[in-house]
């Protein structure tokens, strides 16, 4: 039987740690891919604490949750086919693909609407089965396996994500004015994905919104038209307010705590949309009848579905978006970009090299 090694997550609250085992023989329809670039999402710093923050004390206990431990995370993947579970998918071997990762349970009406990502019994690679920090990873199926053509592998990766995740959120906010304003609130690796994907996607007044100068002197690069550092404005609601000159009718907000979510509802002109896919944590409250009299939509919003990482693909490869920066290491950082990704000090996605 063959060998390999993964980094596996064993407790909560601990560090992933590299072990040896042997390869499971492939079932039906099951394909191995080789992992060669795998990018580290904000994602596994919260499944390494164990919990999503609710706010008030409350916590969503990951140890509670259907998800495996050990468990070997890692979302973003790009491999090679080196073995297959069906004679019908031979054809596959030998390819290079990047990984739909939002698997579903395959078998609920959801699932076969082909809304994977919204399904009640989630499968999710490097969450819900084992995933990509490691040599070798498993896919259940050859249709989740996608042609990035001469992309970038490095970058190609994080489109899985930050770029799946930011897309399908823009593509809620297309019934907006696109020569209005927009605002992306966060500008780690999905809000610097936001910024190029906006722009290839018409919206032609961004505005990124971050507390740190670094990482929006990187949205600039990306083609952001202004910038608002929150934390050194007193008001940052006006201040993004009148940047939009008052017709903000689009915000995405990657950061998801009170302070962004108060910023975006007061900031915003009637009949906006607010997309939230940020998952720092808290709770809020609401001033129910501002939503109606606003016309105010307030989206939460999961990844993506398997035809919208297609879409962006294609997208993508037409050319035209710039790449959000990208440092690649070898796996065994793995740790450490955890750790720097905690302390919020990388700008763009570190990606790992098995
Ligand atoms: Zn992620
Ligand atoms: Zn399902």
């Amino acid at each position: 039987m063959a060998i390999t090694h993964s980094f596996q997550l064993q407790e909560y609250g601990g560090q992933p740690v590299q072990v040896t085992h042997s390869l499971p023989e492939l079932k039906e329809n099951e394909i191995l891919i080789r992992v060669t670039h795998v990018g580290v999402c904000h994602s596994d710093v919260y499944i390494q604490d164990g919990y999503q923050d609710l706010g008030n004390g409350e916590k969503i206990n990951f140890a509670d949750s259907a998800m495996p431990m050990p468990l070997v995370m890692g979302h973003e993947i790009v491999g090679k086919v080196v073995a297959v579970g069906s004679r019908k998918d031979q054809k596959h071997i030998g390819q290079q693909r990047l990984l739909y990762p939002w698997m579903g349970c395959g078998q609920c009406a959801t699932c076969a609407e082909g809304h994977d990502n919204h399904c009640e019994q989630p499968q999710s690679l490097g969450i819900f089965r084992q995933g990509g920090y490691a040599e070798h990873v498993i896919v259940p199926a050859a249709k989740y396996l996608l042609d990035i053509g001469d992309l970038d592998p490095a970058w190609a990766c994080t489109l899985a994500c930050s770029g799946l995740t930011v897309f399908s959120a823009l593509r809620q906010l297309l019934p907006v004015k696109q020569a209005s304003a927009l605002a992306i609130i966060g500008m780690g690796g999905l809000g610097l994905s936001a910024i190029s994907l906006a722009k290839k996607m018409g919206f032609s007044c961004i505005i990124a919104c971050d507390i740190a100068n670094d990482k929006l002197d990187a949205a600039k690069q990306l083609g952001a038209d202004h910038l608002l550092n929150t934390k050194n404005s007193r008001a940052p609601d006006s201040a993004l307010k009148s940047l939009a000159g008052q017709r903000l009718f689009g915000v995405i907000d990657t950061v998801g705590i009170p302070a962004t979510v108060q910023m975006a509802i007061s900031a915003v002109a009637k009949g906006a949309r607010i997309v939230l896919t940020g998952l720092q944590g808290g709770q809020t409250e609401l001033r129910i009848p501002l939503l109606p009299f606003n016309a105010l939509s307030l989206i939460g919003s999961y990844t993506g579905s398997l035809t919208e990482l297609s879409q962006l693909i294609a997208l993508v490869r037409q050319g035209g978006i710039a790449s959000l920066p990208v440092s690649q290491r070898p796996l065994c950082c793995l740790p450490e970009a955890l750790s720097d990704l905690r302390k919020g000090n990388t700008i763009g996605r570190i990606v790992l090299n098995p």
